[in-house]
Parts: C-alpha cells; sequence; structure tokens
C-alpha cells in the first residue's frame, strides 16, 4: 500500500469465520499483505486446500497432530493437480506458536483462533515485533498484564467491531481525555428473556445470533453475554482503564460498534453496518484506510438504533468479570477457562444454558483456587487455567447435566 513490498502475514484459525472473512478481505486487496503462513485446526481439510491454492502460503501448521494427515493429503494432491509446490507443513500447538513468532517488524500476525489456546501464539507474536491483530480475545483477558507488558504501543490492533469503533473514536484523543467507554451488545438471541425462560434452551437456539454469524463458542458466549463480559475486560486491557470506567449498553441492531465519552460530556461513536471485514481491514490496513472496504449505512431509509440497559440479573457473566478483574492474579484465567469448558459441556447437552454462567461462578468461588503471581510469568497463568478446567470437569460430571 505503501509502494514498499507488501507486508507478510501470519494468520492462525485461517478457516474459521474470521479467518476466511480476512481471506475474503485480502483477495480483495492483494497489495495489503502477502499470505506468508496458516494456521487451522485440521477439522476442514478441504477448505484448508482451496486456501493454499488461493493463497500460496509457504508455511501451513495443523495444531491437532491428528489431523495433520488428512490436511496434508487435502493440499498435497490439490497443488500436484493445479501444477504448484505444496507449503511446508507442520502440526501441533507449538507450531502454531512458533508460525506466530516467526515474523517481525513490518509484518502482521492475525490470531483468530478460538479459546485460550491463543494466547502462548499473542505472546510468540509480541515478542518477534510484528503487529498483532487481535481476533483472539481470550489471549488478551487471560494474559492480562503479561500480555499488555509484551506489547509495544500501538502493536496490538484490535479486531473486535467493539474495540476496533473504541479505537476509531479514540484516534487524536489523549488518555487524559477520556472520560468512559461504552461497549455496545446486541443482547443476543435471549434478550429481554427471564432467568425461568431461559431453563431449557438448547445449543440450536443459543447457536442462532441475531445480527452476526460466526464460530460456536463465541455464539454461545454472545447469549449468556460472557463475550461481553470479555470485551469489557478486553477494553480495559487494551485502552488501559480501570472496569468502573467501561459501561455495557445494548444496542440490538449492531450498528453502533461502541463509544467513548470524553470530559466535555461529548460521546463519540463508529456505526457501520455488521460486517466483520470492517474491523479486519481496519486492523490490516491501519492508518490507511481502504476504499469499498464494507458497505456503508444508507440514511435514505427510515431507521431506528435503539439502546437499552443490560438486565445483569438475567445475565450475570459481566458483573462475575468484573469482580475477577479487579481481583486480579489470574482470576480471568479461571472464569475463561471455567467457560470454555461449560460451553463445550452445554454444546454437548452436558450442561444446561444457565448452567454456564454458574459454573464459572462456582469455579471462582472454590476454596482452592490458585493464585497467578506477576513473577510466575505465563506458566502461573497457565497453571491456573489447567486448575480451573480441571475443577470445572469435575463440578460438570457432579451436576450430571
Ligand atoms: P471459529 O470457530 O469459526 O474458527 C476458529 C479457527 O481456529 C478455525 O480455523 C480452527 O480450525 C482454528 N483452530 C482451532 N483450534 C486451533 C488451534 N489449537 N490452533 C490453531 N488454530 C486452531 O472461530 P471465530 O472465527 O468465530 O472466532 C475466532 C476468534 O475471534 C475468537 O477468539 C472469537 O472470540 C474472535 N472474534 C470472532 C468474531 C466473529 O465474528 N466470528 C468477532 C470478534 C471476535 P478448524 O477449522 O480446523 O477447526
Ligand atoms: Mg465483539
Amino acid at each position: 500500500m505503501t509502494g514498499g513490498p507488501a507486508r507478510r502475514l501470519v494468520l492462525l484459525g485461517a478457516t474459521g469465520s474470521i479467518g476466511t472473512q480476512t481471506l475474503a478481505v485480502i483477495s480483495r486487496y492483494p497489495d495489503l499483505a502477502q499470505v506468508h503462513g496458516l494456521a487451522v485446526g485440521g477439522s476442514r481439510p478441504e477448505l484448508v486446500a482451496e486456501q493454499v491454492l488461493a493463497h500460496r502460503p509457504e508455511r501451513l501448521v495443523v495444531s491437532d497432530p491428528d489431523r495433520a494427515e488428512g490436511v496434508e493429503r487435502a493440499v498435497t494432491s490439490a497443488c500436484r493437480t493445479a501444477g504448484i509446490s505444496a507449503p511446508r507443513l507442520e502440526s501441533g500447538q507449538g507450531a502454531v506458536a512458533h508460525l506466530a513468532g516467526s515474523l517481525g517488524e513490518g509484518d502482521v500476525v492475525l490470531n483468530a483462533v478460538t479459546g485460550s489456546v491463543g494466547l502462548l501464539p499473542t505472546l510468540a507474536a509480541l515478542a518477534s515485533g510484528a503487529r498483532l491483530a487481535l481476533a483472539n480475545k481470550e489471549s488478551l483477558v487471560v494474559g492480562g498484564e503479561l500480555v499488555t507488558r509484551a506489547a509495544a504501543p500501538g502493536q496490538i490492533l484490535p479486531v473486535d467491531s467493539e474495540h476496533t469503533a473504541i479505537a476509531q473514536a479514540l484516534a487524536g484523543v489523549r488518555p487524559e481525555q477520556v472520560d468512559r467507554l461504552v461497549v455496545t451488545a446486541s443482547g443476543g438471541p435471549f434478550r429481554g428473556r427471564t432467568r425461568s425462560q431461559l431453563e431449557g434452551v438448547t445449543p440450536e437456539q443459543a447457536l442462532t445470533h441475531p445480527t452476526w454469524a460466526m464460530g460456536p463458542v463465541i455464539t454461545t458466549n454472545s447469549a449468556t453475554l460472557v463475550n461481553k463480559a470479555l470485551e469489557v475486560i478486553e477494553a480495559c486491557l487494551q485502552f488501559d482503564l480501570p472496569e468502573d470506567r467501561v459501561d455495557v449498553v445494548v444496542h440490538p441492531q449492531s450498528i453502533v460498534h461502541s463509544m467513548a465519552t470524553l470530559v466535555d460530556g461529548s460521546t463519540i461513536a463508529q456505526a457501520s453496518p455488521p460486517d466483520m471485514s470492517h474491523a479486519i481491514g481496519w486492523a490490516l490496513a491501519h492508518p490507511e484506510k481502504l476504499p469499498g472496504l464494507a458497505a456503508p449505512l444508507d440514511f435514505s431509509t427510515a431507521q431506528s438504533w435503539t439502546f437499552e440497559p443490560v438486565d445483569e440479573d438475567t445475565f450475570p457473566a459481566i458483573t462475575v468479570a468484573r469482580a475477577a478483574h479487579r481481583e486480579g492474579g489470574g482470576a480471568m484465567a479461571a472464569y475463561n477457562a471455567a467457560n470454555e469448558e461449560a460451553v463445550s459441556a452445554f454444546l454437548e447437552g452436558r450442561l444446561t444454558f444457565l448452567g454456564i454462567t454458574e459454573l464459572i461462578t462456582s469455579v471462582l468461588a472454590h476454596p482452592l483456587r490458585p493464585q497467578a503471581t506477576p513473577s510466575g510469568g505465563v506458566e502461573g497463568v497457565l497453571a491456573v487455567e489447567a486448575w480451573a478446567r480441571a475443577a470445572a470437569r469435575e463440578l460438570i460430571e457432579g451436576s450430571g447435566g
């Protein structure tokens, strides 16, 4: 874009919702970045083969070693038919982090894997000096100061519509001029329901999001408002503010992506139709703007944008996260790990919908919950994680579904 050689891109989670939309943006703006490496879980070999043909990465990592062979077969066969050489293929979780750390200043790593498994790749990307376009909010929330301290100013560019919006609202604003941030929430598919109306909610109902098409974990998190809870903490860490200066407001249309209120009483909002291409392209191109990136708002027809408070009694996930973040010491790592276990149990029919937030609360209240200390580094956080997952599984089994 600047006329020099294209920067290189490593994309983690290439076959997911954010990953495929990222490659679509790259296809539309080929000068934006040259795809150097892709990392995937391995559950969609044919899609990986298509992506390899379209983007010709030099390196490919499959995080699940048991799935590497299937991916290799699909990719090798596609490359042979097309008469091109296949990328170097590695497998395993360590190889994902290694790929994430393999670029440097002037390049970009877009981390779009789901879950705290993204933490080590996030740290590796930061250590390399590359720009980190961060969709994997879990790594920031779980790592907390470990991640913010590892990042140079401006090195992390959020790929989360709310945080991309806040970053745009704060362009040209000095930190002391910010009063509060206002994160908008769609409210998810169960907005307006009471707790008793949430009993018996099925995975299928939870996976039907009113405004966004996303992967299954974040969609479930949107229904419980755990996603919004993670986003409040993500905002605290990304913009260096305490949690009591980050508000949440329900905005069902998902057009105003978030706001910043300044000390002079002015609120600055970023608005665009719900389309993650906007956040992805913003983070990849910043500080440039990509012409025609996403459809603009159309004011030729009447529309109304509404805002309402969150029902925190029905959806306690945000309140619980605020307390965990204030506590520190890895409490948010425990929160997230418990949620990841709870969501997979819910999606497999082993836990009720209301049981998800109850489980997070129980794991946090557990008398034996360990703490992570700043001197304990990433190992300390991972130890809290491992403990919280084991505790969560035990509670799920004990609950009998
Ligand atoms: P998906 O479930 O759609 O995609 C996850 C991707 O990660 C897939 O490519 C998957 O591969 C891959 N993967 C799974 N495990 C690993 C692993 N251990 N190492 C490397 N890659 C792995 O998720 P989304 O795209 O919806 O979300 C990704 C992240 O972005 C999440 O943190 C989410 O919260 C965040 N986000 C998503 C938004 C959205 O609109 N979807 C909006 C804002 C944030 P495979 O296909 O083989 O399983
Ligand atoms: Mg978001």
